[in-house]
């Protein structure tokens, strides 16, 4: 039977009776709403490690004042049974006050990595982020902790943040996972009202046209972005946060299509912003 938790102190109990008996932990931070995406990185983690803890918790400290963080989609009651099927073994799901208490002073910051593309718009985002991952991996003591491509930029600075903070657990980066028309699932998908789920399929096709002008030979990023946007544009719902090609470790702009690149695009359908983005080695 999965247990849900709410207490830092018991989950740091289970674990540690986990490890004295030699047993491995996999962690997959997720912001609940479950969806077949985060089933995958769940499957993995359970695949590689003897326990998993899943943690479902709405983290306020990554929302400015003028996002979704009131209205952000829950069912803790699904995500319990959906974490049950796929064979994880514990679900955290603290209140607020527990991972963030009256007097909580501190937070993990990082420079460079995180004010390109969705850094942009979203000042402070992956600060509140990295904070509450740092937390996660000190109350879980994870070997393997799960997210996914489908946040290449999350990713690249979790990645950054366990080296430079020596920090004793392996990242493991999951495929996205997407619908039939190519739209990546999103707990967010659930704010589209029909005609805007129709247009959001749009984010995959431009992405799909870039690759495809690459396959072709075009080297040129500004040209790429260039019929990216055009293929956005199109759709009338559709407005273009960014669309950018970048470097997939530095997340820094790069001109020329070359070594391993990420387009990637912050799009509004209508109120919602999306993100996706396609990995290529050239
Ligand atoms: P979230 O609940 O949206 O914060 O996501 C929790 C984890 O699930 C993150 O590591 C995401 O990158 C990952 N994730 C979300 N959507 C997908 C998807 N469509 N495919 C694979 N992983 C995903």
């Amino acid at each position: 039977m999965i247990a849900v938790v709410k207490t830092v102190s018991e989950v740091k109990k289970q674990v540690s009776e986990w490890k004295r008996i030699g047993l491995s932990v996999g962690l997959v931070p997720t912001m609940g709403f479950l969806h077949e995406g985060h089933v995958s990185l769940i499957n993995r983690a359970v695949e590689e490690n003897d326990r998993v803890v899943v943690s479902d918790f709405v983290n306020p400290r990554q929302f400015s004042s003028s996002e979704d963080l009131e209205t952000y989609p829950r069912n803790l009651e699904k995500d319990v049974s959906i974490c049950g099927q796929a064979g994880a073994d514990l679900v955290f799901n603290p209140e607020v006050d527990e991972m963030y208490p009256d007097d909580f002073c501190s937070s993990v910051s990082m420079t460079g990595l995180q004010n390109e593309l969705c850094g942009k718009s979203r000042p402070g985002h992956f600060g509140g982020v990295c904070t509450v991952v740092c937390k996660l991996f000190n109350i879980v003591s994870p070997d393997r902790a799960y997210f996914g491509e489908k946040d290449a930029q999350q990713l690249a600075i979790i990645r950054h943040m366990v080296k430079d903070l020596n920090m004793n657990v392996e990242i493991v980066g999951c495929p996205t996972v997407r619908e039939a028309d190519g739209l990546a699932k999103s707990s967010r998908n659930s704010y589209l009202n029909e005609e805007e789920r129709r247009a959001s399929a749009v984010l995959y096709r431009a992405l799909c046209a870039g690759r495809d002008l690459i396959l072709a030979g075009e080297r040129d990023c500004s040209r790429v972005t260039a019929v990216m946007k055009s293929v956005v544009d199109e759709e009338p719902l559709a407005e273009i946060d960014y669309i950018d090609i970048v470097d997939a470790f530095t997340i820094e702009k790069t001109e020329a299509a070359e070594g391993d690149i990420l387009m990637a695009m912050a799009v509004y359908i209508g109120k919602t912003r999306l993100i996706d983005n396609l990995f290529m080695r050239i």
